[in-house]
Parts: structure tokens; sequence; C-alpha cells
């Protein structure tokens, strides 16, 4: 079992992590690889499974959703699980399926906008593109694979000024016509725009020089920033990088888990299309964790008896206080920066956490002896809702939603505590190693 990380290098690890990871599929592949490497056995879904009390599994699908498991020695009817739970997908701009188009001679690719991105931000960037094609090789199997430009190929200029007088007063942004980004000039305005596809299966080749791709079928590309995470401010007091929510929580969750001993099961679950609502085949709305916890505990009753006594933490960035910006916030309920991770609490039940999850979440972080705050949204504004409700009410565990508080979400450069990450990872550590049932049986006793 490694040591508990400091919080110097916990927060290396984490931005290495986020560059490594410009997409849910590159995030997915990203934890599979530290749980290969931690000991970790890959399940397929596909077969058959004998699982062993004392082992250690995981499993993926869509390559990007995934559960990672400690099937602990003690009985899941004695301790229950412990569930950390947080999304591998960010708002972003993906390339249409027919994507070229020729302008007089730029080259450009369409693209929709993924989740509710935030679309001033993406003006100006030095740009690359991620994600996964689909292709078929000599033999007319359908393989996919997973491909990474890395370098700025793409941006999206601005408007001059000069061009639009009112941009500072009266800007808004049409998706379809605004942020077409740019990719090339073509030799002549009437030349051919390159094929897409052709340029996929190069980088395919390129990245993948064993494969043998008989046609490049079909792809999920995105575009992300190239500018590398950081650590920012005059005393390195901020995290500023694309994709922290959920990212961030996403690493947190992995290596909680990986320092936890397998006296007690842990489970950490992490889905993809939340931003779009979490309904899909590998979402958190989708039968992934259900099917996975029959498979486990194919005896209802038990099953049953087993989620009672089990807690998911939901774990998904907070809005910090913005200081140009306080009375978006309700006056005692303006998390800060720096000051711990926040207990998200909603009437409407926008977030799951009740009363007993949040009283557990206290004493976790009482142990880890790390602070916590909370956040209510102003009573006369929406609020935001993340996976834990889809979660609870899917499968019927107790839930609590935290997570740690940013500037910016959704913009293409999010901002973030140098501290709090590393705060909730210590509560994590805590409740991955929490020996009893995290809900007692007779909650009301
Ligand atoms: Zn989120």
């Amino acid at each position: 079992m490694p040591a508990v990380l400091s919080n110097a290098d916990f927060n290396t690890e984490l931005l290495n992590f986020l560059q490594a990871s410009p997409t849910a599929f590159h995030a997915t592949q990203t934890m599979a690889a530290q749980l290969l490497q931690a000991g970790f056995t890959r399940l397929r879904e596909i077969d058959s499974w004998q699982l062993v009390p004392g082992q250690r599994y995981f499993l993926t699908r869509n390559d990007s959703s995934l559960i990672a498991f400690i099937y602990g020695k003690t009985p899941l009817l004695d301790s229950g699980v412990r569930m950390l739970g947080a999304h591998t997908d960010s708002p972003c701009l993906k390339v249409k399926p027919r994507a070229e188009l020729n302008r007089r001679g730029y080259y450009q690719l369409g693209v929709e906008v993924y989740g509710g991105a935030l679309l001033a931000p993406w003006f100006d960037r030095d740009l690359s593109m991620a994600g996964r094609v689909s292709y078929r090789d000599l033999d007319d199997h359908i393989l996919s694979a997973l491909v990474d430009f890395k370098q700025p190929v793409a941006i999206v200029p601005s408007l001059a000024i000069h061009l639009d007088r009112e941009v500072n007063n009266a800007r808004s942004i049409n998706p379809q016509k605004d942020i077409v980004p740019l990719l090339l000039q073509l030799p002549a305005e009437e030349a051919a725009a390159p094929d897409f596809r052709q340029i996929l299966s190069a980088q395919l080749q390129k990245e993948h020089p064993t494969v043998k791709v008989g046609q490049l079928l079909d792809y999920e590309i995105s575009l992300y920033d190239t500018q590398a995470p950081a650590l920012l401010g005059l005393h390195h007091d901020f995290i500023a990088s694309a994709r922290l929510d959920n990212l961030l929580s996403c690493f947190i969750g992995l290596k909680s888990l990986l320092e936890a001993n397998d006296e007690v099961s842990s489970l950490l679950i992490c889905t993809d299309h939340e931003e779009v609502g979490s309904a899909s085949c590998c979402g958190a709305k989708g039968p992934m964790l259900q099917q996975f916890l029959e498979r486990l505990m194919p005896d209802v009753d038990t099953r049953v008896r087993v989620i009672e006594k089990s807690l998911m933490v939901s774990a998904d960035n907070a809005h910090g206080l913005h200081p140009n910006f306080m009375d978006k916030h309700d006056e005692n309920h303006g998390p800060l920066l720096n000051r711990g991770p926040v207990i998200k609490v909603n009437a409407n039940q926008r977030y799951a956490t009740t009363s007993e999850t949040s009283a557990f979440f206290r004493l976790l972080a009482d142990k880890a002896e790390v602070p916590v705050q909370t956040f209510v949204a102003r009573t006369d504004m929406g609020c935001g809702s993340t996976i834990g409700p889809v979660v609870a009410s899917e499968v019927g565990v107790k839930t609590i939603d935290v997570g740690v508080p940013t500037f910016g979400m959704h913009s293409i450069r999010e901002v973030a505590g140098a501290r709090d990450a590393w705060f909730l990872y210590r509560i994590g550590v805590e409740l991955f190693q929490y020996r009893k049932a995290p809900v007692a049986l007779l909650s009301l006793g």
C-alpha cells in the first residue's frame, strides 16, 4: 500500500493526470493503467466472473467509464461497500461527422458543443484534438483506438474589435457560426478539402504503427487547449487547468482507492456523459453500477441489505465564491478556495445529501483533520446537479454530494485551490479505510 501523498506530490501527479487525459477516453485509459500497475485485475463484462474476497478488480465500459473494486475480506453484509463516484467527461467542442469545410481556402471543421461549455474562453487558444477512432482492419474486424495530436493544430480566432465595436457591451456567441476552428490554409481557394478521416487514419498509424488499418470508419474527436495545467499565483495558491470538472475528482477517487486495504469493500465509479444528463449505456443513469452489484451479489435479499449499509460519496466540483461576483452566492454559503471540500445541499434533491450522509462525511473529515464547507444555491437562483441524485435513485444507495470549490466551472481553463483536492483525497483515504459499515443498520436506533 503506497504512503499517503504529500500535498506537493499529490498536486504534481494531479497536473500530470490532467495533461495525460484530454478526453474521457484518455482519462479512463490513464486510470486503467494506474490500476493495472497497482495490481488490479481487469474484468471484461463479456466474460463470466468468479470474484474472490481479498482481490482487486476493475472494468471499463465504452472505453470512457470505469468501475474499480476492492473486494474486502470482511463479509459484505457486515461491512457494506464504501463508494466514491465522479464523472470523466467535460464540456468541449466535438467534431461533426462530415466536418470538412473549405471557405476561401481556409480548411475548417464543423463542431458541436458538448455539454454546457462556456464558449468565450475557446477563442484564441492553441487547440489540439484527441479522442477515439473506430476502424476496419484487413480482416473486417471493427476495432477502436485512441489518438491525441498533442500539438496545437487548430484555433478559433476572435473577430477584431474594429469589426464589432459593441463586443465588450453586448456579445453573444453563435455556436454554429462563430466557433468553427481553423486548421489549415489550402494551396488554392478551390482546392478540395482534405478528408478528415484520412487525417485521422494517418494519425492513428503514426501513434499505433503496428495497427493494420483497412479503413477508418468513424470517430469521436474533441478539441482541447494545449496549455499545460499549472500551479498559479504569487504563492502557488491555485491550480489552473481544463477539465478540473471533473477529472480532479476522478483523480482523488483513484488515489484514495489505491491507499485502501483489503479488509473492507471499496468501489470507485467514474462515468461518462454527466455533462449531458448521464443517460447512456455507460452513464450514471445507465445500468453499469447496478449490473456490477448484481453480479457481485446475485441474491436480491443480500444485495438490498448490503446497499442499505453502504454509502456513496459523489464528488463533483462546487462553485467557489468569486471575489468579483460576490452576490452570486447566499451570504452564508459562499465556499472559499483552499478552505476545504464543500458539502452540497439542495432541498429539491438536485443534490442527494441528507443529514445522515453529511454527518458521516463530517466524521471522516474530522478523522482526516480536514476543514469542510457547505454550499446551497441562492434561493432565487437555480441549482446545478451531478451524478449523486442519479446514482441514489438508480441504485438506492445513500449518497452525499461533495466537491472542491472552483472558479469558472465549464471554462476551458478552470481554477481550483492548491489545497482542496488534497484535502478531499485525505477524506477519500479515510472513507476507504473506514472499518465499520458506513450506515448503521438501525440508523434511528
Ligand atoms: Zn461536473
